[in-house]
Protein backbone atom coordinates (compact mmCIF):
# COMPACT_ATOMS: atom_id res chain seq x y z
CA UNK A 1 0.00 0.00 0.00
CA UNK A 2 1.44 3.50 -0.53
CA UNK A 3 2.35 6.23 1.69
CA UNK A 4 -0.54 7.59 3.69
CA UNK A 5 -2.65 11.31 2.88
CA UNK A 6 -1.68 13.26 5.61
CA UNK A 7 -2.20 16.85 6.03
CA UNK A 8 -5.01 19.36 8.18
CA UNK A 9 -5.90 22.81 8.22
CA UNK A 10 -4.10 26.34 7.59
CA UNK A 11 -2.63 26.69 11.68
CA UNK A 12 -2.29 22.82 12.49
CA UNK A 13 -5.23 22.58 15.25
CA UNK A 14 -7.28 19.88 12.60
CA UNK A 15 -4.88 17.28 11.11
CA UNK A 16 -5.92 14.31 9.39
CA UNK A 17 -3.87 10.85 8.65
CA UNK A 18 -6.06 8.96 5.74
CA UNK A 19 -4.69 5.14 4.98
CA UNK A 20 -6.25 4.32 1.38
CA UNK A 21 -6.20 5.32 -2.27
CA UNK A 22 -8.41 8.43 -3.43
CA UNK A 23 -10.70 6.87 -5.94
CA UNK A 24 -11.19 10.33 -7.24
CA UNK A 25 -9.62 13.50 -8.25
CA UNK A 26 -12.13 16.15 -8.63
CA UNK A 27 -11.82 19.93 -9.73
CA UNK A 28 -15.64 21.29 -8.92
CA UNK A 29 -16.72 24.59 -10.21
CA UNK A 30 -20.42 24.93 -8.85
CA UNK A 31 -22.04 28.16 -6.93
CA UNK A 32 -21.13 26.42 -3.57
CA UNK A 33 -17.26 25.73 -3.83
CA UNK A 34 -17.03 29.03 -4.91
CA UNK A 35 -18.76 30.24 -2.39
CA UNK A 36 -16.66 28.40 0.12
CA UNK A 37 -13.65 28.57 -1.44
CA UNK A 38 -13.82 32.23 -2.05
CA UNK A 39 -12.48 31.24 -5.03
CA UNK A 40 -13.17 29.69 -8.73
CA UNK A 41 -13.34 25.97 -7.85
CA UNK A 42 -12.57 23.59 -5.40
CA UNK A 43 -9.74 20.98 -5.54
CA UNK A 44 -11.11 17.35 -3.81
CA UNK A 45 -9.47 13.89 -3.01
CA UNK A 46 -12.69 11.32 -2.72
CA UNK A 47 -12.11 8.13 -0.17
CA UNK A 48 -14.61 5.57 0.22
CA UNK A 49 -13.65 2.73 3.09
CA UNK A 50 -10.64 4.46 4.13
CA UNK A 51 -8.99 4.40 7.29
CA UNK A 52 -9.18 8.00 8.80
CA UNK A 53 -7.25 9.18 11.71
CA UNK A 54 -8.50 12.90 13.12
CA UNK A 55 -6.44 15.22 15.96
CA UNK A 56 -7.98 17.96 16.87
CA UNK A 57 -11.87 19.49 16.61
CA UNK A 58 -13.45 20.67 13.67
CA UNK A 59 -16.46 22.77 13.42
CA UNK A 60 -19.09 21.36 10.61
CA UNK A 61 -21.85 23.11 9.13
CA UNK A 62 -23.98 21.43 6.61
CA UNK A 63 -25.58 22.16 3.15
CA UNK A 64 -27.56 20.72 0.71
CA UNK A 65 -26.78 20.02 -2.76
CA UNK A 66 -28.61 20.67 -6.44
CA UNK A 67 -28.78 16.83 -6.44
CA UNK A 68 -30.18 16.55 -3.09
CA UNK A 69 -27.48 15.07 -0.91
CA UNK A 70 -26.45 16.85 2.24
CA UNK A 71 -23.04 17.48 2.78
CA UNK A 72 -21.03 17.91 6.40
CA UNK A 73 -18.40 20.12 5.91
CA UNK A 74 -15.39 20.55 8.72
CA UNK A 75 -13.38 23.20 9.09
CA UNK A 76 -11.07 24.52 12.06
CA UNK A 77 -12.69 27.04 13.88
CA UNK A 78 -9.12 28.68 14.73
CA UNK A 79 -7.70 28.99 10.91
CA UNK A 80 -11.05 28.94 9.44
CA UNK A 81 -9.43 26.81 6.76
CA UNK A 82 -11.75 24.27 5.22
CA UNK A 83 -10.51 20.58 5.65
CA UNK A 84 -13.09 17.56 4.77
CA UNK A 85 -16.51 16.70 3.80
CA UNK A 86 -18.46 14.25 4.86
CA UNK A 87 -21.54 12.90 3.59
CA UNK A 88 -24.61 11.64 6.66
CA UNK A 89 -26.23 9.20 3.66
CA UNK A 90 -22.48 7.81 2.72
CA UNK A 91 -20.62 6.99 5.51
CA UNK A 92 -17.80 5.57 3.87
CA UNK A 93 -16.59 8.50 1.78
CA UNK A 94 -14.29 10.84 3.19
CA UNK A 95 -13.06 13.99 1.19
CA UNK A 96 -10.46 16.23 1.55
CA UNK A 97 -8.98 19.44 0.20
CA UNK A 98 -6.11 19.04 -2.25
CA UNK A 99 -4.07 21.90 -0.42
CA UNK A 100 -4.84 21.03 2.75
CA UNK A 101 -2.21 17.68 1.80
CA UNK A 102 1.12 17.91 3.34
CA UNK A 103 2.05 17.29 -0.22
CA UNK A 104 -0.48 18.80 -2.11
CA UNK A 105 1.50 17.71 -5.37
CA UNK A 106 0.08 14.88 -5.25
CA UNK A 107 -3.02 15.77 -6.16
CA UNK A 108 -3.66 15.45 -9.84
CA UNK A 109 -7.28 16.50 -10.88
CA UNK A 110 -9.15 13.92 -13.25
CA UNK A 111 -12.11 15.73 -14.04
CA UNK A 112 -14.20 18.48 -13.60
CA UNK A 113 -17.87 18.68 -12.11
CA UNK A 114 -20.45 21.52 -12.74
CA UNK A 115 -18.75 23.40 -15.45
CA UNK A 116 -22.13 25.32 -16.00
CA UNK A 117 -21.42 27.29 -12.87
CA UNK A 118 -17.93 28.32 -14.27
CA UNK A 119 -16.93 31.55 -14.10
CA UNK A 120 -14.96 33.12 -17.06
CA UNK A 121 -11.98 34.33 -15.32
CA UNK A 122 -11.42 30.58 -13.59
CA UNK A 123 -9.22 28.29 -16.20
CA UNK A 124 -8.96 24.81 -16.16
CA UNK A 125 -6.70 22.25 -18.21
CA UNK A 126 -8.75 21.46 -21.34
CA UNK A 127 -7.17 18.08 -21.28
CA UNK A 128 -9.36 17.31 -18.25
CA UNK A 129 -12.63 15.53 -18.56
CA UNK A 130 -15.84 18.11 -17.25
CA UNK A 131 -19.34 17.93 -16.95
CA UNK A 132 -22.00 20.33 -16.82
CA UNK A 133 -23.26 19.36 -13.25
CA UNK A 134 -22.43 15.92 -11.64
CA UNK A 135 -21.10 13.04 -13.06
CA UNK A 136 -23.61 10.08 -13.57
CA UNK A 137 -23.32 7.66 -10.97
CA UNK A 138 -23.01 3.94 -11.87
ZN1 LIG B 1 -6.57 25.76 11.81
ZN1 LIG C 1 -18.85 22.03 -5.85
Amino acid sequence: MSRPFIGGCACGAVRYHITGEPVAMVDCQCRQCQRESGTGHTSNLVFTGATVKLEGQPNHWQSTGDGGTVKSRAFCATCGAPVYMTFPAMPDYFVIRAASLDEPERYHPQIVTWTDGAQPWDRIDPSLTTFAKMPPTN
